[in-house]
């Protein structure tokens, strides 16, 4: 998929509206987040796309690690999840393993199931999950389920990161994200082993 194509399908997943071409709209009069007047060429709009995106998921990934910070101080392993669509947090969710005791009930899982009810339907194929850590194979396979439009996450998980045991469990439609405030979100993890540890 083209850069532009990948920015265009994440700005409709973000409920931005430019399902017929996002850079033509932003090249188009003034920009939509800062209301400058854009400059001419192509070019320039799919870098200004491209920033107004990593703006955004930035912003969402602290809402997500806000909810990371919130598991850590009730005990549980610090991660947080939230499902956005159109533009608009729909769940927001982090790990309650020890809480629940369920090994299930990661936030993923959690936000998954939140962002499900909220919407009345099963299926998030308008919608993208951001959570702090890289999914495990267990919540690839319910992204997948779900068919999640788009992940974002923060850190990656060398160990238990879908990536190393089962790279194509998440649905072929499903775009990716990794990488977003990582060290904030790899930090968060750190303290709270070190910690524990001692
Ligand atoms: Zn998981």
């Amino acid at each position: 998929m083209t850069t532009f194509a990948v920015v265009d399908a994440a700005l409709r997943t973000a409920g931005l509206g430019l399902a017929d071409g996002g850079a033509r709209l932003c090249l188009r009069g003034n920009c939509l987040c800062c209301g400058q007047r854009r400059a001419a060429g192509r070019h320039a709009g799919k870098l200004h796309l491209e920033r107004m995106m990593e703006a955004e998921d930035t912003n969402f990934m602290k809402q997500a690690l806000a909810e990371a910070r919130e598991a850590g101080r009730k005990g549980e392993v610090p991660v947080g999840a939230v499902v956005v669509c159109k533009g608009r947090i729909v769940a927001r969710a982090h790990n309650l393993t020890e809480t629940l005791t369920d090994v299930t009930a990661h936030a993923e899982m959690q936000a998954i199931t939140a962002a499900a009810s909220a919407l009345g339907g099963k299926y998030l194929t308008d919608c993208t999950l951001y959570v702090t850590v890289e999914p495990c194979v267990m919540c690839a396979g319910a992204i997948a389920w779900a068919q999640v439009a788009r992940l974002v996450f923060g850190a990656a998980d060398e160990k238990r990161g879908y990536r190393r045991y089962a790279p194509q469990a998440l649905h072929p439609k499903t775009q990716v994200e990794g990488g977003v405030l990582a060290d904030d979100c790899a930090e968060l993890m750190k303290t709270f082993f070190a910690v524990r540890r001692h």
